[in-house]
């Protein structure tokens, strides 16, 4: 599916989900980080980096989804300097295998790639001034609830390895973001975007 859609860089693990190597020719297969620095990327027209066979395991210093994302942004803003823009999905995937773990100090660690990536969209999002930026997610997993006992330093206290039913937070920066706000359906989100992207008008343009 990927191999055959439009998307025009994917970055992460999985590599045992593909079948290798490609017979799309036009699609740069990457499986190390540091193409990610030596690389002149663009010229590629299509890119897919794979950095592990499944998920990508921090101890064996894989490229972080703050690099990532800053790769992918990169690439896509020079790919559509003449077209009508990009949509960019980077997602912390681990903050969920972290809750199925119960585990703490796994889950921080995803947090704070997480948030550098985060950092690094806004960034990109006040210099180009037409990027509206959302962070979300599919659903909480642990049901981790925050204690504070009296005279005792903050615990955290899990309730599930499964996931969990708490609602969960949209934040939004950036043109559109006024229509993110308040209680919805997750549903609605995918209508909003579309909206915020006045998608009817978008002209159809060769961003390749
Ligand atoms: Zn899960």
């Amino acid at each position: 599916m990927l191999v055959e859609s439009d998307i025009a860089i994917a970055l992460g693990g999985g590599s045992e989900f593909f079948k290798l190597p490609l017979s799309d020719q036009a699609i740069h297969i990457i499986d190390n980080g540091n193409s990610l620095d030596q690389d002149d990327l663009a010229q590629h027209a299509r890119v897919l980096g794979l950095f592990g066979e499944d998920g990508l395991d921090r101890r064996l210093s894989p490229p972080t989804q703050l690099k990532m994302t800053v790769t992918a942004l990169d690439f896509l803003d020079s790919k559509t300097s003449n077209c009508p823009g990009f949509f960019l999905m980077s997602e912390g995937s681990q903050i969920d295998w972290a809750g199925h773990d119960n585990n703490v100090k796994y889950m921080l660690a995803e947090f704070a790639d997480f948030d550098d990536s985060i950092a690094a969209a806004i960034e990109f999002a006040k210099q180009d001034k037409e990027t509206l930026i959302l962070v979300t997610a599919d659903h909480a997993t642990g049901g981790l609830v925050l204690q504070k006992p009296r005279g005792s330093s903050i615990r955290a206290q899990w309730t599930t390895t499964s996931h969990d039913l708490s609602p969960i937070n949209i934040y939004a920066y950036g043109p559109g973001a006024d229509s993110f706000s308040g209680l919805m359906d997750n549903t609605e989100i995918f209508q909003k975007i579309v909206e915020a992207l006045d998608y009817k008008n978008i002209q159809k343009s060769n961003c390749k």
